[in-house]
């Protein structure tokens, strides 16, 4: 059983193994990418594989960021329905965005399979779950836009929900064939095996402290060696500290925790049969998954309070108890958290901070998928490719206006939340 202060359940579950290989010396390369998770690997591995040298420092181990931490719903598009995709981006930049991150899961799928990846996928599909007829509404409007453009996305009526999850507590669902679940964890550290064996250098306990502009690219300082390269992708995401000036500061920060239980068996035989993971269309969103354990794994926006028997358990406890009444109490194994990199307008950006410095950023809570195509497109753009190219208009840096307040807000709220939900 994981100590409560594991990084997370994935963390220990994961069957891929975790690696550490600090940096020592000095290292003249191509391409430098700081960041160990789903976009600095992905970036890696295709560099790499174009023939490119490339180095990742990653500041701690691989995954210690959100890639090895989130619910592992392997989802297909952004946050966003695609018509407001499309209507913020503009018509064809937003229909090539839509488009290309609908095929997300199974690019992902494709990478798991030629690098067999063992990160327990499962590909029956992911279910957005309405907890009102409002919900329902959105999830409607959502579900006639995918049937448009000709996506396996089918909206379920309440009954077929309830058989689905094993819950009465929702109004219907949308059912998207094209996602999946999987263990972020062994995603992540799978992605890494794939890098390194296209030749990519991977080193871990490497936190990059100083970027410095040389003539002929870039100059990486860390604690026990130097990175010389000529070009650098910064992709730390929402765990972005204080290396590029105002980086930090161009998203809202928010957390979303996770309470596991231990393996439930035959116990949980009618909840969620297929193993479709699902979330909800509540405000303050809450998710639900099983794992190749036969854990159940729900979590919401917001910290984990209070470690064992502490406030998420007990928020936790109340939930399950609420959706599925007939289960009777659980014992948890473990909770965690992890941080997400909330924008504006919920779309990613695609940064350019300097000459040969670029950094993928805000994903919104939805980066498996996004996180690996927009890596793909980072190397892309290494080999050769044409800005013009890439999924998102190349911008300058901006901060979020307001963002201390927006944080301290939202996070007030989630902690009232939790509070009011565990009663
Ligand atoms: C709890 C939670 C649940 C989520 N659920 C889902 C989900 O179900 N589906 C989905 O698609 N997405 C989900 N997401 C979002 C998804 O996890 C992220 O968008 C994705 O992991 C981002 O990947 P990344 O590689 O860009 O960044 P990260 O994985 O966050 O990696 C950034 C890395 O940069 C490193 N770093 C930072 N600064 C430095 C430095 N100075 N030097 C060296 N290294 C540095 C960090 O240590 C970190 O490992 C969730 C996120 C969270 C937190």
């Amino acid at each position: 059983m994981p100590p409560p202060s594991t990084l997370s359940l994935w963390d220990e579950t994961a069957e891929e193994s975790d690696f550490r290989s600090p940096l020592t010396g000095d290292v003249t390369t191509d391409v430098a990418i700081v960041g160990g998770g789903y976009t600095g690997l992905s970036t890696a591995l295709h560099a790499a594989e174009r023939g490119l040298d490339c180095c990742v420092l990653e500041a701690r181990q691989i995954g210690f960021g959100g890639s090895g931490r989130n619910v592992g719903l392997l989802n297909a598009g952004l946050w966003l329905p695609p018509q407001d995709v499309r209507a913020k981006l503009g018509g064809e930049r937003g229909a090539r965005l839509v488009d290309i991150l609908g095929d997300g899961p199974a690019y992902v799928m494709s990478l798991i399979e030629r690098h067999q990846i063992r990160c327990e996928l499962t590909r029956s599909g992911t279910i957005h779950a309405a907890h009102s007829e409002d919900g329902l509404k959105d999830l409607t409007r959502r579900a006639e836009e995918w049937a448009r453009l000709g996506a396996p996305v089918r909206l379920l009526s309440r009954q077929e929900t309830a058989e689905k999850i094993g819950s009465h507590a929702f109004h219907g669902g949308l059912l998207d064939a094209r996602a999946g679940t999987l263990n972020p964890m062994g995603y992540v550290r799978g992605l890494a095996r794939a890098a390194k064996g296209a030749g990519a250098r991977i080193h871990t306990e490497a936190p990059v402290t100083k970027l410095i502009k040389q003539p002929d690219g870039w100059l990486l300082e860390t604690a026990h060696g130097t990175v010389r390269a000529k070009s650098v992708i910064l992709a730390t995401n929402a765990y972005s500290d204080g290396l590029w000036p105002g980086l930090e500061e161009s998203f809202v920060p928010i957390h979303f925790f996770q309470v596991a239980t231990v393996p439930l068996g035959a116990r949980i035989a009618s909840i969620l049969p297929e193993r479709q993971g699902i979330w909800d269309t509540g405000r303050i969103m809450f998710s639900l998954r099983r794992d190749a354990a036969d854990r159940l794994i729900i979590g919401s926006m917001g910290a984990a309070i209070g470690g064992a028997k502490g406030l998420s358990e007990r928020w936790a406890s109340r939930q399950l108890k609420r959706l599925f009444p007939d289960l009777g109490p659980v014992e948890f194994e473990t909770s965690w958290h992890g941080r997400i990199a909330m924008t504006a307008d919920h779309l990613p950006r695609i940064h350019r901070l300097d000459d040969g410095l670029y950094t993928p950023i805000g994903y919104n809570g939805r980066g498996i998928a996004p996180g690996t195509v927009f890596g793909k497109a980072m190397a892309d753009l290494l080999a050769g490719g044409a800005e013009a190219d890439l999924l998102m208009p190349v911008t300058d840096v901006r901060p979020e206006t307001a963002r201390g307040l927006k944080a301290g807000f939202y996070e007030a709220a989630f902690a009232v939340n939790q509070v009011f939900r565990s009663l």
